[in-house]
């Protein structure tokens, strides 16, 4: 029975059962009847935009309609989870159209840091995934950094057409979406939830014109992203929220760092060297010796070395190493979704043990 209602806002089949899936409406919502679904109530009542996360089945469905369109893509990507947050095949999922690459959360990288290198570093890496971007813009949804500067490019390069947002879970969607919306004068009325024709899946539609609109597209969740499997606690504790203030551990061959127990790093050969730590300010770091990280890790893990909290332990993937051999410039080696740790130039050999699945990867510095 229920799979027969659909959301007269966006068209995703109606649901009763989990309040964090696609398409769910309380019982009583039911009788109503004009249902709509949690994500529609919202944006209708209160202007605002919620992220449903979607199997990547549908998903990919979702995003293969795109290619059918004539539009511009704007795909939002977490700088510091790059490889979690990058979904591969986009280009060819939305039929080659253009595709503007947004950088979020720039508000928490230290000063510093050159943002050019940022951009170029963005730009790179989608290409080595195979995505060729427009342009690369970093902005701050949070803080409404660079908002001004990417509408303009959005409404440079849109030419009439529509806009479709996309980016996986916990990029900073919403917040996104959220401040468009705001930014938007006479907000109220020009929202509107209107169903995308031949789909069922959800797409909220925010009028740009008269004759076209930016689309939200519900985010994807990459189960290799840190985020998802880590506790919400420890989430919060890895995420950083505020400027990251750098820690500089002047290390010895065969010493070790743990960043909480969710990194480590073994310094295994090279001589005495800074290493610079770019993590949440809130993540703990524990130096050790090389000799003694494996029994640290296995009698105080939780403890001592934390997070992982007891909720997460119970979900982390069994760490794996990478080991890397760093003889050019100073190098950035990037645990995808925690920050990165900066190895001065020189000859280094560092071994690198993250949880299965979470991307460990080098770039020239930042900084
Ligand atoms: P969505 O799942 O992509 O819709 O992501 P949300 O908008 O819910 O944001 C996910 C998390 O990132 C939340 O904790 C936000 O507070 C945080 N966030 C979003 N935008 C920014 C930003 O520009 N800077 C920072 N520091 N955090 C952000």
């Amino acid at each position: 029975m229920m799979t027969s209602i659909v959301c007269q806002g966006c068209g995703v089949t109606i649901q009763t059962e989990n309040p964090d899936a696609p398409g769910f409406a309380p019982s009583s919502a039911l009788e109503r009847e004009d249902i709509i679904c949690k994500r529609c109530f919202r944006l209708k009542n209160y202007n605002e935009v919620q992220d449903v996360p979607y199997q990547d089945d549908d998903f990919l469905e979702m995003l293969n309609q795109i290619s059918e369109t004539d539009s511009l893509i704007v795909n939002l990507i977490d700088i510091f989870d790059f490889n979690g947050s990058f979904i591969p095949g986009l280009a060819r999922l939305t039929g080659n159209n253009p595709i503007i690459l947004a950088g979020n959360k720039m508000d928490v990288l230290p000063k510093s840091v050159n943002p050019n290198k940022v951009k170029d570093w963005l730009r790179k890496s989608a290409k080595d995934l195979g995505m060729k971007v427009e342009d690369v813009f970093l902005i701050s949804a949070a803080k409404g950094h660079g908002i001004e500067d990417l509408s303009a490019a959005i409404e440079k390069m849109r030419k009439d057409r529509d806009v479709y947002i996309v980016g996986t879970t916990n990029v900073g969607k919403s917040t996104f979406i959220n401040r468009l919306i705001n930014r938007t004068n006479g907000v109220k009325d020009a929202i509107t939830t209107s169903y995308f024709p031949g789909t069922t899946l959800g797409f909220i539609d925010i009028p740009l014109d008269e004759t076209s609109s930016l689309f939200d597209t519900p985010g994807v969740i990459h189960r290799h992203q840190i985020a998802h499997c880590v506790s919400d606690r420890d989430l919060k504790l890895i995420t950083p929220k505020k400027e990251i203030k750098p820690m500089v551990f002047q290390l010895n061959t065969k010493q070790t760092l743990f960043l909480g127990g969710l990194v480590r790093l073994d310094f295994e050969e090279g001589d005495r060297s800074s290493f610079i730590c770019y993590v949440s300010n809130d993540l703990p770091i524990h130096r050790t010796k090389l000799e003694k990280a494996e029994d640290l890790y296995r009698n105080h893990l939780g403890e001592l070395l934390s997070p992982p909290d007891k909720i997460t332990m119970k979900q982390l993937p069994e760490m794996k190493t990478t080991s890397f051999r760093i003889s050019e410039n100073k190098t950035d080696i990037v645990v995808s979704g925690l920050g990165w740790i900066t190895v001065p130039e020189g000859s280094v050999s560092v071994t690198v043990h993250a949880p299965e699945g979470v991307k460990v990867s080098l770039r020239e510095s930042l900084i």
